[in-house]
């Protein structure tokens, strides 16, 4: 752990970003998991989300779920099926064929279970750390870290870590976070970066956390 942030620093700072995230939106994501309880549903959203702001990967979930709610559903719909159900999305006929897949693999190689193994998660199309990680955590209560923009750009600035790369802020998060942070912290990050620290021009004046931040790389902030 570095010497600025001890363990009572981290968890005066994650008590402030909970308190800021009870006024904020839920997020799509943590949603999903608190209503659905899903590891399905959380995976299949989390595929949708990449590089798509929030409110399109909610009302493109609330869609593809209404036609798929389950992996065999999904490995049976036409790729443009789905993908006319997750427009605007990013990527959405990449996404659309990788969801497929998800479907198809989840029904025959997994007994329509999501498997709780990164590995496995690894192995699906369009799955990377960020979601497998998520899926892990949120899913299936297994410590994991999941770094997103949000978490790689906000981590950095507070000076929890010194990274270039996503991979490289969780394995640091790993020795810097206690363990029972490294599931909310995503959460907790990530609406506080859609809220409050934007990555070109974060509203430092009255921040919550302005005591604490060392606002490293940040030339520019409201
Ligand atoms: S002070 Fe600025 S850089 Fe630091 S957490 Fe707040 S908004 Fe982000």
């Amino acid at each position: 752990m570095t010497a600025r942030w001890n363990e009572s620093r981290i968890r005066e700072l994650v008590q402030r970003l909970e308190d800021f995230r009870r006024s904020c939106r839920v997020t799509t994501l943590a949603e999903e998991q608190e209503t659905s309880r899903s590891p399905f549903r959380l995976l299949v959203a989390c595929v949708i989300s990449l590089r798509t702001k929030d409110e399109v990967t909610a009302e493109a979930s609330r869609r593809l779920f209404e036609i798929a709610p389950t992996p065999n559903h999904l490995a049976e719909l036409e790729e443009k099926q789905i993908a006319g159900a997750i427009y605007p999305a990013g990527f959405y006929n990449t996404k659309a064929a990788q969801l497929k897949q998800i479907g198809r693999i989840i029904r025959d190689d997994f007994d329509d279970e999501v498997p709780a193994s990164e590995a496995d998660l690894l192995s699906m199309p369009g799955v990377g750390r960020k979601t497998a990680n998520l899926v892990l955590g949120l899913g299936f209560g297994i410590p994991a870290i999941c770094v997103d923009t949000h978490v790689h750009r906000i981590s950095n600035r507070l000076g929890f870590v010194s990274t270039n790369t996503p991979e490289q802020t969780e394995r640091a998060l790993m020795e810097v976070l206690p363990r029972d942070l490294w599931v909310p912290i995503n959460d907790l990050l990530v609406t506080f970066g859609q809220n409050r620290c934007h990555p070109t021009s974060p509203r430092c004046t009255n921040c919550q956390l302005e005591d604490l931040c060392p606002r490293i790389g940040v030339t520019r902030s409201r």
